[in-house]
């Protein structure tokens, strides 16, 4: 029997397999309107990083979300995915 886990998904910026859960889940609604979802639920298409400021960067570097979203990503959205980040994890 297989046991239901928490489905996995791939941060863009390191490439890792990691909950759901515990990644930030950037989502293009129906709209097109490219926007952070905290909830993780909002209808649309979802790319995910982890909580990792250097996957941002690298994610922002590369284009890897306006690639994934087919969507150009705000500077807005990255400013608030640095805050969620941010108040996420707190200092090291
Ligand atoms: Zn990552």
């Amino acid at each position: 029997m297989m046991t239901t886990r928490a489905r996995l998904r791939k941060c863009l910026g390191c490439g890792l397999e990691f909950p759901k859960s515990s990644l930030l889940r950037i989502v293009r609604s129906t709209a097109g309107e490219v926007s952070v979802d905290p909830s993780g639920r909002a209808p649309g298409r979802g790319a995910y990083l982890c909580a990792n400021a250097d996957c941002v960067m690298k994610a922002r570097k590369k284009n890897t979300l306006a690639r994934v979203l087919k969507r150009p990503v705000d500077t807005e959205i990255y400013a608030r995915i640095d805050e969620m980040i941010r108040s996420d994890c707190g200092d090291d």
